[in-house]
Formats: C-alpha cells, structure tokens, sequence
C-alpha cells in the first residue's frame, strides 16, 4: 500500500518538475479550414483556442530565427523558458485564407515549411488535391510575422532515401527557392518526421544539411526540447491534431509524450 503511494507520488513529482523544466515546446501544424478538423487539420475555431490557451498559461510564443540565435550562441539562456514555436508544414494556401487571421489577431510568429516542388500546385505527393501557395503568396507572408524554411523538394521520407537522394533532394530544396526569390530562413522540417536509423546514413545527411548551411531540423518525435538545445538535426515537435480533444492539447503540450 505504501509502496504504491510512494510510487504514485514520485510519477506525481516526476511530472511536475518535467512540465517546469526550461524547455522549447515546437507545435507542428498541417492544414487549416472552418470545419471537418482531421489529423492533419485543424478548424479555426480550434486554433483560436490553442493560441489563447498557450497566452493564458503564460508560454512565451518565439521565431524560427530566436530558436537559431539561441543555438549559435549554444548556452539556451536568450530563449524563454517556456518557448513555444508554432509550425506549419507543406505551405497549404489555407495558411494564407484560415491561420494568418487567427495568428494575426493573437500576434504570434510562426514557420512554413516549403516542399519547394509544390509551389503553386497541391499536395501531390499523398495524393491530394489541396492547394499548395504560389510564390507570391509565399513571400507576401513575410512581413506579417511568417517565416519560410525547407521541406525537401520532392517531400521526400528521408528515412528510405539513399545518402545521394536526400542530397540530390535538399540540394534542389534550396536552389529552387532561391530560383523563386523566397526569402528561407536557413532551417528544414523532415518530410514525415523522417531521418535514417543507420548511423552512418544519418551522419551522411546531417554532413548534407551543414554543407548547405541548414543550421536546425525538426523531426516529430512528441516530445519537449530541454534548454540549452543540443541535437540541432534532431529537435523534436509535438504532432498537433484536429481529433484531439482540448484536454489532449493542453496535456500534449505541457508534457508532451510521457512514456
Ligand atoms: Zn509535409
């Protein structure tokens, strides 16, 4: 009996001192709209209440190029204790329509990742039929508090690419989008969250990302990223989903996965 609330009570001290701990919350958003939220989307309504709720609960909201500063100076002491970085993959036109509203009403910045060989199409690569930004509208976002960074080009897993692919891949992520003029903010959301097991693989790829002068990748992973960062290639998001309940965000993001 004792044993049991002695255990309950170190889970309880375990969480506490887990959800206080200086860390960088990174949220990963996909598709915005006003209603049918999924997995991958989110309603405003929805959004609305997750940016309200972080402002209450007194999460710090910072930039894609904050978190980069914090990690050239590598000490973690210019960024909040309880950072959060808002993330939106594949550049859908429903940023532009459906989130930059609801960003600009809380005044928060945020981060688009570009699969840059979608530009101005849809996301073909899962079959969809869902409009992807045109480079206008891309760079028409970043002087309303929107950075742009990397996506692999061809929104490729680089979890099952060769070392050769994934360089040919992010090679062309980055000259396309200077080709567009986009103004990229040198930082790379993995495709799928996905990077190679292989040690080798993966030190082959993180070679890549330096050389191309990438200075942070994100992959998904559910989990806090405790202060002073480490890992730049290897930071963690939380997976944002419009089939959570508001009680699953809200546990989501004070602890992330716990086990
Ligand atoms: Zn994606």
């Amino acid at each position: 009996m004792w044993g049991f609330v002695a255990l309950l009570f170190g889970v309880f001290v375990w969480l506490i001192f887990h959800s206080q701990r200086p860390s960088l919350r990174v949220l990963m958003y996909h598709k915005v709209a006003d209603t049918n939220p999924d997995f991958l989307t989110v309603t405003t309504v929805q959004l609305r209440q997750h940016l309200h709720h972080l402002q209450q609960a007194g999460y710090q909201f910072v930039s894609l190029p904050d978190v980069l500063c914090a990690l050239s100076n590598n000490t973690g002491d210019r960024i909040n204790p309880r950072a959060v970085l808002l993330t939106f993959d594949d550049a859908y036109k429903n940023n532009l329509t459906h989130a930059l509203p609801v960003l600009d009403e809380f005044a928060v910045p945020a981060v688009i990742f570009v699969p840059t060989a979608f530009v101005g199409g849809t996301n073909e690569w899962d079959g969809g039929t869902d409009a992807i930004m045109t480079g206008d509208e891309l760079k028409s976002l970043v002087n309303r508090g929107i950075n742009l960074a990397f996506h692999s080009h061809q929104h490729l897993n680089y979890k099952h690419a060769s070392p050769e692919r994934a360089a040919q891949d992010l090679e062309a992520n980055v000259r396309v989008a200077d080709e567009m003029s986009l103004p990229m903010t040198p930082a790379l959301a993995y495709p799928y969250g996905g990077r190679p097991k292989d040690p080798e693989q993966r030190r082959a790829l993180y070679e890549t990302l330096e050389r191309l002068g990438i200075r942070a990748a994100f992959r998904i992973g559910n989990r806090l990223n405790p202060l002073p960062l480490r890992n730049v290639y290897d930071l963690n998001r939380i997976d944002i989903r419009g089939t959570d309940s508001f009680a699953t965000f809200k546990r989501k993001v004070k602890w992330g996965k716990i086990v």
